[in-house]
């Protein structure tokens, strides 16, 4: 007998036992990025974890055992399902009137962007959209297939909340995380104080800490003068961890986006949006930035991606009138990582950790963010020769394969 069949078997019979076989599947021949390379492996899959990762692991054997799906992915890369921790479930924007508010999110548009793991939050109204719905929206894609968290809290502060506030949110709501998006620096934002942001980043810190969480504070850089001011102030202070602090839009201006180099070679992390306002032609500009930071000696643990996908994407005339609008979309996620390897030359290895790892490690995703053995089955297939992606599994079951999906939103 194998060393990988008794494996197999010594997991059938485990699992058999104690909860049934609904699904299994295995992956054959996968060039597997952890996101670090693996080397060529192949996985078995049951239920919703990855329970094998071996050299070779028999199929006919397998086969007969188990009702299992077979994958022969050899002209793939097998990577993690992606985390994208800035989505607008339920839309955004307004900022040209109600008929600008921006629709909700579809399962679909989630999935075919790669992304297994999503992270919810409110925008810039937080008026007629409200937190009751968006738990109701995280709630209904996590029984469509995908994992979702949320943040509490809203772009003003003070900040909309469920329970009484902040803390007591992340403490008895399981599916909010931290605090996000709160405004600074942004003509749309509440104009807080210092002591008002700092006391959001406190709440946040002892919410997450009371439950086991992150509590990370998802914050919305707006192209203000000041800039990262309140963040480095924190740091200054030494009592709050920076770590718990994630800005995003980083990339929003250049001048901005120095002053997040500086800041993430200190120790702060740093969000890039993948979503641009800016219409840029033929070129990237986000990988353009990301290439940029990694040139400059930015610690590549300390970046993370995000979408904003269904959120607006409005631009202001010299007097804050609106004068066009786009939706942020989930694709720009994996389509920045993309031309950051195929334009900019920068590896898959690094490019992959910042939609996986990165962002598993700041949240406290647990068994997220990277292909090993009990971790959760949420995978990436993607073409070798051209790195679009094939095939996306959540929770080991498989959502989009050949390139469309194969399970769609209750609605869709
Ligand atoms: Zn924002």
């Amino acid at each position: 007998m194998t060393k990988a069949f008794f494996y197999i078997i010594y997991f059938v019979s485990i699992m058999d036992i104690e909860r049934g076989i609904k699904m299994a599947l295995l992956i054959k021949n996968a060039k597997v990025y952890n996101p670090e390379f693996l080397g060529v492996k192949d996985l078995l899959i049951i239920n919703d974890k990855i329970v094998k990762i071996a050299e070779s692991i028999d199929e006919d054997k397998v086969i007969s055992i188990l009702d299992c799906e077979i994958i022969d992915s050899k002209d793939k890369y097998v990577v993690p399902g992606f985390i994208d921790s800035h989505q607008h479930f339920l839309g955004g924007g307004g900022e040209g009137g109600f008929k600008t508010r921006t629709p909700e999110i579809k399962l679909t548009d989630i999935v075919k962007g790669g992304v297994t793991t999503a992270i919810g939050c409110l925008g810039t109204d937080s008026v007629t959209r409200n937190l009751r719905s968006l738990l109701a929206k995280a709630r209904a894609l996590e029984e469509e297939g995908i994992t979702t968290h949320m943040y509490t809290g809203s772009y003003r502060i003070p900040v909309n909340t469920i329970n009484k506030g902040i803390r007591e949110d992340i403490i008895l709501i399981d599916k909010i995380l931290g605090v996000g998006e709160i405004a600074i620096e942004d003509h749309r934002s509440s104009q807080p104080t210092f002591e008002e942001f700092k006391k959001v980043i406190a709440e946040a810190s002892n919410g997450g800490m009371l439950a086991g969480k992150a509590g990370v504070v998802n914050i919305h850089m707006g192209g203000g003068k000041n800039g990262l001011g309140y963040l480095y102030k924190i740091i200054e202070e030494g009592i709050l961890s920076p770590q718990k602090m994630l800005p995003t839009h980083v990339n929003r201006s250049q001048e901005l986006l120095e002053q997040g180099r500086d800041y993430a070679k200190i120790g702060g992390f740093i969000d890039l949006t993948t979503s641009s306002s800016e219409a840029v032609e033929e070129k990237n500009q986000c990988a353009a930035d990301l290439k940029y930071l990694l040139d400059e000696n930015v610690p590549y643990q300390n970046i993370t991606l995000s979408s904003d996908a269904q959120g607006s994407l409005p631009r202001f005339n010299e007097n804050g009138k609106m004068v066009g609008m786009k939706i942020g979309k989930v694709t720009s996620l994996f389509e920045t990582i993309r031309s950051a390897v195929l334009d900019y030359d920068i590896n898959l290895e690094t490019a992959l950790t910042l939609i996986t790892k990165n962002p598993a490690e700041i949240f406290q995703l647990n068994s997220k963010g990277v292909i090993k053995e009990d971790h959760k089955a949420d995978l990436v297939l993607i073409d070798r020769d051209d790195l679009k992606i094939d095939t996306v599994i959540a929770n080991g079951k498989i959502l989009f394969q050949n390139k469309k999906p194969t399970v769609k939103g209750t609605f869709e």
